[in-house]
């Protein structure tokens, strides 16, 4: 290994042609993996099927002792190890589910250092034992997989997890590379903090998946609207989310009553009931799969052409999860939510419920922000990107928005009054006492803050409180405002919203399209 750059890289083409078989890094890859060569610590964001695992792999042939990868799922952890012991790379994995002997055999081949990857999860990495021999051999690398689960703002948080902030100070000389695909702002700060990353090499691959059509419908008769959906579907496949096991089996009889081609998966079946129906539906024996979020982990089935949600999913990682799974192999495919307003006030109940309420709040603020997503009446794209932290300033062309665009206004007259008191109000506040603010409310916290007093105070009495919500939320999936889900949604100004305070730019919205229904959100702050 020379330290000539330009050879450097040609020897990492070369290793990923003779071992890996494939001709050309994806998007960030080889950066990631320089980095690691370099000893520096990285957070590797990419989307589910990106290509994170290689950017461990890779390097971990070429550095002289073993890459550790800490990993949450039994299952994943020994295909990893199978795959890569099938292609002759020296990988062994340590979990609860191996007898003494087995482990015993791990630490011979780790001591006489023979092993490039070793896949161990979180709670057995961190036994004081298992860490001095760590220690004892040497590690090159150690890779955080799923590192989201460190975050209490993540949506899988294990308390395991968080004691993996302690390898910095155990291992300081080794580079640490965190890598997640589900990561918004305040979660991927989280990971660099609590992991402590050292000046990380930071890698956002996109999250666009422009071949999925991201649609929305409004639930009236929701069996009527899914069946005549299917129909258009004919003869591809699909699966379809519902919230609960209940909800499966009964929607699944249901479609199977009208002559679909359709079976069931979720957690209540066992483990060879579910196996043989994803490989039923691998060999396109079932036509679709109506399942619970169970459904997901191990379908690598690259020709779903639609993944429809059939109950709101409780955020928006999720989401976007369970419609990647559509359109693996780049053709057009399309993503349909049915959408209940209703079901917002069923979450909240439900959460009110809770123990933890500290928990509940963070999965009502998660949950809201799937809301606004439905609720939406800008770009659907650009609300996603938007959520995982890629702003953009153009429609995408393919959801219904911009297929069936609701009428614009000039809002720029709005949008200054919204912005100037998201700032009168010391950007402390969420979007409801902003309204209450801009509508010349009187509650008591309205009194006691003196905010009757401000200068924004009863500038927006003509309009309604719904009517302002959607003012607000499109500001936000434009990226003029953005809601701090770490501090009770707080509406913060982004830089993009000074030229519209200025006068300087003017901004077109879409004509609010309100619900009659009465929305229960509207009674939280
Ligand atoms: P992630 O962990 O990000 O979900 P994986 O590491 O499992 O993704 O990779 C997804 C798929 O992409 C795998 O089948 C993998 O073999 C393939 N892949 C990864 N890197 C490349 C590459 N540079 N060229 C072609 N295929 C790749
Ligand atoms: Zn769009």
């Amino acid at each position: 290994f020379t330290n000539d750059a330009s050879n450097v890289t040609a020897d990492l083409y070369s290793v990923l042609k003779t071992v890996f078989g494939y001709s050309a890094f994806r998007d960030g890859q080889l950066q990631v993996i320089e980095a690691a060569l370099s000893q520096r610590d990285s957070f590797v964001l990419m989307p589910t099927g990106g290509g994170k695992s290689l950017c461990y792999q890779l390097p971990a042939l070429i550095l002289p002792q073993v890459t550790v990868v800490v990993s949450p799922l039994m299952s994943l952890m020994k295909d990893q190890v199978d795959a890569l012991k099938a292609n002759g790379i020296a990988a062994e994995f340590i979990n609860s589910s191996q007898s003494r002997e087995d482990i015993l055999q791990v630490f011979a081949r780790l001591r006489r250092n023979e092993l490039k990857l070793l896949y161990v999860a979180p709670e057995r990495l961190l036994q004081p034992q298992f860490l001095d021999r760590l220690q004892d051999v040497g590690v090159s690398l150690l890779a955080i997989d799923e590192a989201h689960c460190i975050s209490q703002w993540g949506h899988d948080f294990r308390p395991d997890y968080m004691a993996l902030a302690l390898l910095k100070q155990r291992f300081p000389q080794v580079p640490l590379m965190a890598l997640t695909a589900t990561a918004d702002a305040a979660t991927r700060h989280d990971i660099l903090q609590q992991l402590q990353l050292q000046q990380p090499y930071i890698n956002l691959s996109s999250f666009d998946r422009p071949n999925i059509r991201y649609t929305v419908q409004e639930k009236f008769r929701p069996v009527e609207q899914l069946v005549a959906y299917l129909q258009q579907q004919e003869g591809s496949s699909g699966i379809v989310y519902c919230a609960s096991r209940r909800k499966v089996d009964e929607l699944t009889e249901q479609l199977k009553q009208r002559g679909f081609n359709a079976a069931a998966y979720h957690a209540g079946l066992d483990s060879e009931q579910r196996a043989a129906v994803q490989d039923a539906f691998k060999r396109d024996d079932y036509q679709l799969i109506v399942a619970t979020v169970a459904f997901g982990m191990g379908v690598n089935k690259s020709n779903i052409r639609y993944v429809v949600h059939f109950e709101l999913p409780r955020t928006i990682e999720a989401y976007y999860q369970e419609t990647g799974r559509a359109g693996r192999d780049g053709v057009a495919a399309e993503a349909m939510l049915l959408f209940d307003p209703a079901d917002i006030g069923r979450m909240k109940r439900w959460l009110d419920a809770e123990p933890n309420q500290q928990r509940a709040e963070v999965t009502w603020q998660r949950f809201l922000a799937m809301a606004a997503f439905a609720e939406a009446q800008t770009c659907r794209r650009q609300v996603l990107l938007n959520y995982f932290g890629e702003a953009s300033q153009t429609r995408c062309g393919n959801c219904d928005i911009c297929l069936n665009p609701p009428q614009q206004f000039n809002a720029t007259e709005l949008a200054q009054k919204a912005l100037s008191c998201v700032y009168r109000v010391g950007q402390s506040f969420g979007m409801h006492h902003v309204i209450d603010v801009l509508r010349g409310g009187h509650s008591q916290k309205i009194i006691e803050l003196g905010h009757d007093k401000l200068s924004t105070w009863g500038i927006g009495t003509g309009l309604s409180h719904d009517y302002w919500l959607s003012i607000l939320r499109q500001l936000i999936h434009f990226g003029l405002l953005q809601q701090d889900i770490t501090a009770h949604s707080v509406l913060k100004l982004q830089p993009a919203a000074r030229p519209v305070l200025r006068g300087e730019s003017s901004l077109s919205l879409a004509i609010p399209r309100l619900h009659s229904v009465k929305r229960e959100t509207e009674q939280l702050s």
